[in-house]
């Protein structure tokens, strides 16, 4: 492609998406990613984060990734399957395995290619995906990659699943058939159906794969919803991300020892992008030691969020049905969900909107994520300003 062809193609799709109102415009935080953060020089309560357990910024984290950089240096220096696997990353993964309750565990540089390494690597074109439609877009695109044929079913509808599943079996179309899903759903905070799901897996013989970005940290005592329901052993890929609850970088997924030998051999990125750094890996080995000693901020993060929903919920927003801190405020035409959120920006709440396509249309709406960091007076200055400006905007 010529370089006038890509800047036509450039500037007509930049243009379009600007008049739409659908072009992002970035805001960098300068500084810490914490319960407050400052923007263009202005200080705003942080209700946009992953960093559920404000364990992006804990003392004890930071400590051991200092000691790592002197004792290990900065970088990893290769991929795992050369000479990047350090003892630190070893000693991480033993510790995922004990927090989640199975045999192994293997870790990955990020929790997106986490699931495009993992799906790609056991999953084939001649096999079946049943994936759920609102699972996230990493597990989109990992479902692409292994050219299994993907065949969705309707969010958390466990007949429609059932359907599927018997008719992909009987179907003797594929060799191997796996069902995927999220464990939480972040756009609004449920959780899947997990006990259904094995027991549809169970039936037909399906693999199955949780991605809990969501839910590790926050779900089942801090372990996630696999554990919450108890399901350790019904469920084959514990997907998780090392860059939400637990606030530093990585995925990994915990499984059974053979899968993870597997994993070793045959996922990618694995075996050709270099590992994550010595720092990286002892803190999120500290942050996963320090929730299998103690449930405190996984207790702070639950009653933040119930006294958050509380607060919304008594000034007469809809806040949806959540099952998790996450807390959505549904506020429906898009366009309004925006001004919504510029208002709340101005006035100092960051709570991003979000809008179709990535919700349904007509279901706009302002995502706020309460965090175990955050204190009474922070949460009780928020609720004030969502009332100003809920009122201002006739929303309540
Ligand atoms: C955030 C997220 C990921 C990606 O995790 P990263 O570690 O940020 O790459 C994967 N799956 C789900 C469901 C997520 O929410």
């Amino acid at each position: 492609m010529s370089s006038k062809t890509l800047n036509n193609f450039l500037n007509e799709n930049i243009t379009d998406l600007k008049s739409k109102g659908l072009y992002n415009e970035i805001d960098p935080v300068q500084g810490p990613n914490g319960p407050k953060i400052q923007i263009n020089g202005k200080e705003l309560i942080n209700l946009s984060s992953n960093n559920y357990l404000g364990l992006a910024t804990d003392e004890r984290l930071k400590k051991v990734a200092k000691e790592a950089v002197e004792s290990h240096g900065v970088g990893a220096g290769a991929v795992r399957t050369i000479n990047g696997t350090l003892d630190l990353h070893v000693e991480l993964e033993k510790t995922i395995a004990a927090f989640k309750g199975t045999e192994a565990a293997i870790s990955y540089q990020s929790g997106f290619n986490c699931n495009m390494a993992a799906i790609s690597a056991v999953m084939d074109k001649n096999d079946a995906i049943l994936s759920d439609e609102l699972n996230h877009a990493s597990i989109i695109d990992g479902c692409r990659l292994s050219r299994a044929k993907i065949i969705r079913f309707n969010h958390s509808d466990m007949d429609d699943l059932r359907q599927k599943a018997k008719e992909a079996t009987e179907s003797g179309q594929y060799n191997k058939i796996m069902v995927i899903t999220d464990g939480v759903f972040s756009m609004d905070g449920d959780i899947a159906k997990l006990p259904e799901i094995v027991e549809i897996a169970e039936e037909f013989d399906l693999i199955t794969y949780v991605d809990d970005a969501h839910g590790s940290g926050v779900t089942g005592k801090g372990a996630g919803t696999v554990k919450h329901f108890g399901l350790q052993d019904k469920v084959d890929f514990q997907m998780g991300t090392l860059s939400k609850a637990i606030g530093v970088i990585g995925g990994y997924v915990a499984g059974k020892q053979n899968l993870i030998d597997w994993l070793k051999v045959r996922s990618r990125p694995f075996l050709f992008s270099t590992a994550v750094s010595p720092a990286d890996a002892i803190a999120s080995t500290k942050a996963i030691e320090i929730l299998m000693e103690s449930t405190e901020l996984h207790d702070r993060l639950w009653e933040n969020g119930r006294y958050l929903k509380e607060g919304l919920k008594k000034l007469g927003f809809d806040i949806g049905n959540s099952e998790t801190p996450i807390t959505p405020c549904i506020i429906g035409e898009e366009k309004k969900a925006q001004a919504f959120s510029a208002r709340l920006f101005e006035e100092g709440v960051y709570a991003k909107s979000i809008v179709f396509p990535t919700v349904p249309r007509g279901t706009g709406r302002v995502r706020n994520m309460p965090t175990a960091a955050h204190t009474k007076e922070m949460l009780d200055e928020a609720i004030a300003i969502y009332e100003k400006v809920g009122k201002e905007m006739g929303i309540i």
